[in-house]
């Protein structure tokens, strides 16, 4: 395919209203759509994964990061700030190296998996931990937008979800039309972006947009509950959050598509975590199996034979090596440097 790696800025140029600015690229999107014979089988459904741990900086962030940063160079700011459970900050921080500006992350302390804080520390980012939650994070950031030098790249930031819509045309563009989407909801950002782009992708391709299904974790599940949850707790830290900034959009894209939203226990997402390496060899961060774990809780109830799906694999696994460590580990068996003494390994039975 002659796009490839071009980014998603000058793959959908017709679809993204830059206002003039100069399109940039780290040749984010394209990502894989992988078919799971695994959750097919379980499903009685066609389920495809769209593997979003592929884009740059590893996570669907990159999608919307692209349309800030490029947006944030035309209005010559310096500094791109944003609170973070991890995958933002990762984003803005490689935007902000290759596009020489400044990157300050705000980040819940102890709360971010290691492989996002590494990322970020590699880029050169200003990292700031609060003694508070994402929540608190976000509220100081929000304190910021009247300084002149700094861009705010969280999803409050409403070229963030523009070009994080961009994942649903490639569904559709590889698949024609699905049944329903699957996806984890923290701030709700990206169940809004996904139902924007169908909307908008259905009125010119002639096909019916998705039933939008979203999964929050049961210890932090407000929009599930209907009210803000004070101390949100889950093992999925991409996800841990209280009082999602989108939540109003997320509502109108549930009502809108004929959706509905569910939690899922802690115990659910690990199990779909390890499920999804050791039966599709897809290797994701934990709030990514919050998708997971929901289609197949759902399809205990629900009817979903023959149907098209598409579960959104929001960010790669290797951000978050501490929780595989936990709970996906095996043996590791000792031996000589002798043949015989690794064969004997091998043939071992576990
Ligand atoms: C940000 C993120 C989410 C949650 O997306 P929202 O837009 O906040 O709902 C889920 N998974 C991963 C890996 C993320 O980085």
């Amino acid at each position: 395919m002659i796009n490839m790696g071009i980014g998603i800025l000058h793959k959908y140029k017709d679809h993204i209203d830059l206002d003039g600015a100069a399109p940039i690229s780290m040749g984010e999107g394209d990502t894989p759509l992988i078919y799971s014979d695994y959750l097919s089988k379980e499903t009685g459904a066609s389920v495809y994964l769209k593997i979003e741990g592929c884009n740059p900086s590893g996570s669907f962030k990159d999608r919307g990061m692209v349309v800030a940063v490029c947006k944030a160079l035309q209005k010559n700011k310096k500094i791109l700030v944003c609170a973070s459970t991890g995958n933002t900050s990762a984003s803005a921080s490689a935007y902000a190296a290759k596009f020489g500006l400044t990157s300050a992350i705000i980040i819940p302390s102890g709360n971010i998996a290691k492989g996002k804080l590494a990322q970020a520390m590699a880029f050169g980012a200003k990292i700031i931990a609060i003694d508070g939650s994402f929540d608190d994070a976000l509220n100081i950031v929000r304190k910021l937008e009247n300084e002149s030098s700094i861009e705010i790249v969280n999803s409050i930031n409403p070229h963030r979800i523009e070009g994080q819509k961009t994942a649903a045309f490639e569904i559709i563009d590889s698949l024609g039309s699905i049944d329903y989407l699957c996806i984890p909801v923290g701030n709700a950002g990206n169940i809004s972006a996904y139902w924007k782009g169908f909307k908008e992708y259905s009125s010119l391709k002639n096909f019916d947009p998705p039933k939008m299904l979203g999964f929050q974790a049961e210890g932090a599940a407000p929009i599930v509950k209907g009210k803000v949850i004070d101390s949100p707790d889950t093992i999925a830290t991409a996800i841990r959050i209280g009082n999602p900034a989108s939540w109003k959009s997320a509502g109108i894209a549930l009502a809108e598509s004929n959706g509905s939203i569910h939690s899922v226990t802690d115990d659910e997402i690990i199990e779909s975590y390890v499920n999804l390496a050791r039966k599709d060899g897809v290797y994701c961060e934990p709030a990514s199996a919050a998708g997971i774990a929901g289609l197949l809780k759902l399809s205990k109830k629900v009817d979903f034979n023959e149907k098209k799906i598409t579960c959104v694999v929001t960010g790669n696994g290797l951000k978050d090596p501490s929780t595989s460590e936990k709970f996906a580990s095996t043996n590791i068996y000792p031996a000589k440097s002798e043949l015989s003494e690794v064969l004997e390994a091998i043939n071992k039975k576990v």
